[in-house]
């Protein structure tokens, strides 16, 4: 079995803690796109957890966890990680994670330009996690950064990284004005943080490919959600690399194979960190209440998270671009101080009602979100565990969202817990 675990909205759905419930039956856990600017929260019998670069399936001992070639990596970052997690008694080792030798490694350098570039913008900026993933990418995708593998190579990585920085230097130091990037300074970086890593390193085609072939289940972690793709989300606002489930299989290394599944994470309602259009916004006194009700606070950043009512046109867009087969609606139990529920049903825009997500940021500006109101269940639900035990307007709201939606809702969650949820079918 081969199934992804998406956001269908603008992240922050919840995907760590299903990947967290789910991994349970998955052999291996990979993450297959973007870097440490992820947050997924676990809770589970061995404390709680935020994860920025990791699979969330490293809290299960039996898990191969993996970090596919459509990754960037920092290492200081990655290096904390372990760290965090060993003092909390989780094993972090060469057979439990492993580290694709084509994945990309995000210098000090490129978090320095995402800082430089938004200070730049000022009052303009775009909301960046500022920890170098646009600059990584970018530098990638011009073919001029350093990968994993070349950490295995030493002896040629001085060179290499010499011509890196001199071209580097035209923008940090020219550019910017900013004091130059030393090389020495890089390479003692690579020194501590790359080092340990070096017995992680390996060929991801080869160890999934082999998987594949031997019948094993595969679980592909996406980050993000389909609103802030490259291609298919609220671009510019959105991140570098591909958030969907159609890229797992090439993130992961093994663009032969085929996914079985794709699981949508999607919330019972909106947020969005950072900049940007986001129609179903809600102000004031409605949108601090939703806000301290589900504790809309960025795991990565801890920056406050806009908040909206469930949006229809968006995540009828997000799941169809997920290919989603099931959803996973989660933190339904968030709603329970509402007597009625928001939903943003349809976007006006120039006096028209407009089912369709637009793809112009300046039509995403101008539309207004079409609210309606529906009954709310007014009661904790956090102790259900099964459809029976949700009360009629529960059930009423997913299954209102389901139609809307266009796609089953298979699982329910009601609590941040690993065995808070429902199972619908
Ligand atoms: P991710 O980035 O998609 O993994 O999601 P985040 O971890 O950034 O945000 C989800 C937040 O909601 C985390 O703080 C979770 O612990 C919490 N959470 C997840 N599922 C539920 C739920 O069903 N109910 C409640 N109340 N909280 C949840
Ligand atoms: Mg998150």
């Amino acid at each position: 079995m081969l199934t992804s675990i998406v956001g269908t909205n603008w992240g922050d759905e919840g995907k760590g803690r299903m990947v967290d419930l789910l991994s349970a039956d998955y052999e291996i856990v990979v993450r297959y796109q973007g870097g440490n600017n992820a947050g997924h929260t676990i809770v589970n019998d061995k404390g709680k957890f935020i994860m920025n670069l990791l699979p969330s399936g490293i809290l299960r001992d039996e898990t191969v966890n993996v970090l596919g070639p459509g990754i960037v990596i920092d290492l200081e970052h990655l290096y904390g990680e372990v760290q965090r997690l060993q003092q909390a008694g989780i094993a972090v080792t060469p057979e439990h994670l492993r580290i694709s030798d084509r994945a990309t490694i995000c210098l000090p350098y490129h978090k320095l330009l995402d800082g430089l570039e938004e200070d730049r913008l000022g009052d303009k900026k775009f909301g960046s996690t500022r920890r170098g993933i646009s600059p990584v990418y970018a530098d990638k995708y011009m073919k001029k950064t350093l990968r994993m593998g070349d950490l295995l190579h030493w002896d040629s990585l001085r060179a290499r990284l010499e011509g890196l920085i001199e071209w580097k230097n035209l923008t940090v130091e020219k550019g910017y004005g900013h004091a130059p990037v030393q090389t020495e300074e890089i390479l003692a970086w690579l020194e501590q943080f790359g080092k340990p890593f070096l017995p992680h390193i390996c060929d991801t085609t080869e160890f999934l490919g082999n998987a594949v072939e031997n019948g094993k289940s595969i679980l592909f972690e996406a980050q993000l959600g389909a609103l802030r793709d490259i291609d298919f989300g609220i671009y510019p606002y959105t991140s570098a690399s591909t958030t969907l489930a159609a890229y797992a299989p090439i993130g992961a290394g093994i663009p032969f194979a085929r996914l079985d599944e794709s699981i949508g994470i999607m919330k019972a309602y909106s947020s969005c960190v950072g900049e940007g259009p986001f129609t179903c916004e809600l102000f004031g006194e409605e949108a601090e209440q939703l806000r301290a009700a589900g504790g809309e606070y960025g795991a990565a950043t801890g920056r406050p998270r806009r908040v909206g009512g469930f949006d229809v046109v968006a995540s009828r867009y997000g799941a169809k671009m997920q290919g989603c087969s099931y959803i996973a609606l989660t933190k339904l139990d968030v709603l329970s101080y509402l007597k009625e529920i928001p939903v943003c049903v349809a976007y006006e825009l120039d006096g028209r009602r407009i089912d369709s997500f637009p793809a112009s940021i300046d039509q995403l500006e101008a539309a207004k979100p079409v609210y309606e109101y529906l009954p709310g269940f007014a009661c904790d639900i956090s102790a259900c565990r099964t459809a029976e035990d949700l009360p009629a307007a529960a059930l009423d709201y997913i299954r209102t969202i389901e139609k809307a939606v266009g796609c089953p809702i298979k699982y329910v969650s009601v609590g941040a817990e690993r065995d808070a949820y429902v199972t619908l079918f």
